[in-house]
């Protein structure tokens, strides 16, 4: 399973090891690789999960009065409703599954004027 670790974290740490340490005649302070490679191997992995991605897929489906109706499918999860209703608005993430979902700029202007009431 990968393990990640906080980038700002382990950086400011570091840091903090470097006025502990001789500079030798040039300025430079002799670290060696295996130091950092040590360090970084002994650094607490971060509590993270993967982001999943997905995308919106228009689909075609039967409602509860058997009409043929437009909704968007999750293909991470492939559900198209939520508490029954059919997905008709792309969002950022998949209110079933949280994907991420790929949404191409076109749309995000289109969504975020719709939202400022333009
Ligand atoms: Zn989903």
């Amino acid at each position: 399973m990968a393990e990640y670790i906080e980038k700002e974290a382990i950086l400011e740490r570091l840091d903090g090891l470097l006025p502990k340490m001789e500079m030798d005649p040039d300025g430079l302070h002799p670290v060696s690789l295996e130091t950092v490679i040590r360090y970084i191997k002994n650094w607490p992995a971060a509590d993270v999960a993967p982001v999943v991605h997905g995308e919106w897929k228009l689909i075609e489906r039967e409602n509860v009065w058997g009409d043929m109706t437009k909704v968007f499918e999750c293909t991470a999860c492939n559900k198209s409703d939520v508490d029954g209703k059919g997905i008709t608005r792309k969002s950022l993430h998949c209110p079933n599954c949280g994907a991420r979902m790929r949404v191409d700029e076109e749309e995000k202007l289109e969504s975020h004027s719709k939202e400022d009431g333009e």
